[in-house]
């Protein structure tokens, strides 16, 4: 569809797109695609990316949300936001092959939360309700967390005996955890708080990108699925810093034609980036695109062990078949792919 307006100049953040977690995530289901017959069952959508998932399941993997719909034996990924205990259980369980790609970073808060159970806490999460990362995240301790939301959740907590400990989902945008987390210091003066808060390094990244430009421009176009939560978070921000008109986008066919002026562009961290480059070409800024880097990023999460020990043994079996020496094998070529290109056109 044509523009009706001119859009001036478009000025883009960086970091956008894929995080560190979303790469490692994709390429695992794509080195399982390689390594296991069709079809391969993915516990929720790999990532919160509705092309990222369209374009897997046109390679044949099956998304479920319930363990029992994978036949027995069949091999199993699940996601990066993080599965419940029990989920993780009942995978292995089913007798497959299973490949946790759950983030490090939501490892990390799910490895706190059960340290601080343990240990006697309770734990305030913030988190949004039904999020799949708070899910899996609060089933890790069930009986000793309490998720809020709001300053409101937070006033009616009970007062606790025990001592508390504040943790949230990776995604949060930060104005929603600052004043929730100022919150509940403020009831429980002696709360425990990680040293780092739970915001991961992607999702501050990318909000400082945005805060950097958002005062620059007429609209914003925001890339990604309507169930990202860090998305969800950037379109958040580009309004509360005061832009009128801000979009978030699946891709290109989504942009409203009367768009104009300067626009700013970001992706959440699950949004392929040849998105970003279609979205920019169908907005054509006249005067072209101004790149606002705030940081760079160079985190690389490798696969998850278990992947990697499958995939270095097929490739010793595919040298031995070959006549060569398994050990002259080269390292997995992960960490120089793209997760872009293991996405099939
Ligand atoms: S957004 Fe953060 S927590 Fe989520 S996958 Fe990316 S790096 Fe991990």
């Amino acid at each position: 569809m044509e523009q009706t307006q001119k859009v001036e100049k478009v000025l883009l953040c960086a970091p956008r797109g894929f995080c560190a977690g979303v790469e490692m995530a994709i390429k695992a289901l794509a080195w399982m695609v390689k390594a296991f017959e069709a079809p391969v069952y993915c516990y929720h959508e790999i990532v919160h990316n509705k092309l990222v998932v369209e374009n897997f399941k046109s390679q044949g993997v099956v998304f479920v949300d319930n363990i029992a719909e994978v036949p027995e034996g069949k091999p199993i990924m699940l996601s990066a936001h993080g599965s419940a205990p029990e989920v993780v259980a009942a995978a292995k369980a089913n007798g497959s092959y299973v490949v946790d790609a759950v983030c490090p970073l939501v490892t990390k808060v799910h490895h706190e939360v059960k340290v601080r159970s343990k240990k006697g806490y309770r734990i305030v999460y913030v988190g949004h309700a039904g999020h799949e990362e708070a899910v899996g995240t609060m089933a890790v301790a069930p009986e000793s967390i309490h998720r809020v939301e709001s300053v409101e959740d937070v006033a009616q907590l009970p007062e606790f005996e025990e001592p508390t400990a504040l943790l949230a989902q990776t995604t949060l945008s930060h104005r929603d955890w600052a004043d929730v987390a100022d919150a509940a210091k403020e009831k429980y003066p002696d709360i425990f708080t990680p040293t780092r808060s739970d915001l991961c390094f992607a999702t501050t990244n990318r909000q400082a990108a945005l805060m950097q430009i958002a005062n620059r421009c007429d609209a914003f176009v925001v890339i990604g699925s309507a169930n990202s939560s860090n998305t969800n978070a950037l379109a958040q921000l580009a309004r509360e810093s005061g832009c009128e008109s801000v979009y978030r986008v699946n891709g290109p066919e989504e942009l409203p034609t009367d768009i104009s002026g300067i626009v700013g562009v970001t992706a959440g961290a699950s949004a392929p980036e040849h998105v970003v480059q279609a979205v920019i070409k169908q907005l054509a800024p006249q005067d072209g695109v101004e790149e606002v880097t705030v940081t760079q990023e160079d985190e690389y999460f490798p696969p998850p062990r278990n992947l990697r020990n499958l995939l270095s043994g097929l490739e010793a079996a595919a040298s031995l078949a070959l006549g060569q020496h398994p050990s002259n094998q080269p390292e997995l070529p992960d960490r120089y792919l793209d997760a872009s290109s293991v996405l099939v056109d």
